[in-house]
């Protein structure tokens, strides 16, 4: 198992928010969120200082592999901070799994709940 999926494993890091972008059903042609989509966890780890952001890029296309990418900090504003994206007008926006995974972990912690609190004040959003 790689690094990540450790961290996935382990009982003893507590998941703050997951989201995921997969649709129920499949769409011939184009782009198919049922067959590729995307998982966001934000985790809180066992030692009870640092958090992770997992990102999963899930495939059920033959010849495609499932992508992890993991950021650890002891920040819920830095992790609050990488979710968020500009749209091309300028506008700041959350991702339907980044959106999902945040909203559960404002609710599960109160620390995710201020910072996001904070930054949305921040840009006014
Ligand atoms: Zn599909």
């Amino acid at each position: 198992m790689s690094e990540v999926e450790n961290i996935l494993a382990d009982e003893g890091n507590e998941v703050l928010g997951f989201g995921s972008s997969q649709s129920v059903e499949h769409v011939e042609g184009g782009k198919c969120q049922h067959c590729r989509w995307t998982e966001v966890y934000i985790l809180a780890d066992k030692d009870g200082v640092s958090y992770h952001l997992v990102t999963i890029g899930e495939s059920e296309l033959a010849g495609e592999r499932t992508i992890y990418k993991m950021e650890t900090t002891t920040s819920p504003t830095y992790i609050v901070e990488r979710l968020y994206r500009k749209s091309d007008k300028g506008e700041w926006f959350l991702p339907r799994p980044s959106h999902q995974a945040l909203v559960e972990a404002s609710d599960s912690s109160k620390e995710f709940d201020s910072a996001l609190q904070r930054w949305q004040e921040r840009k006014g959003i």
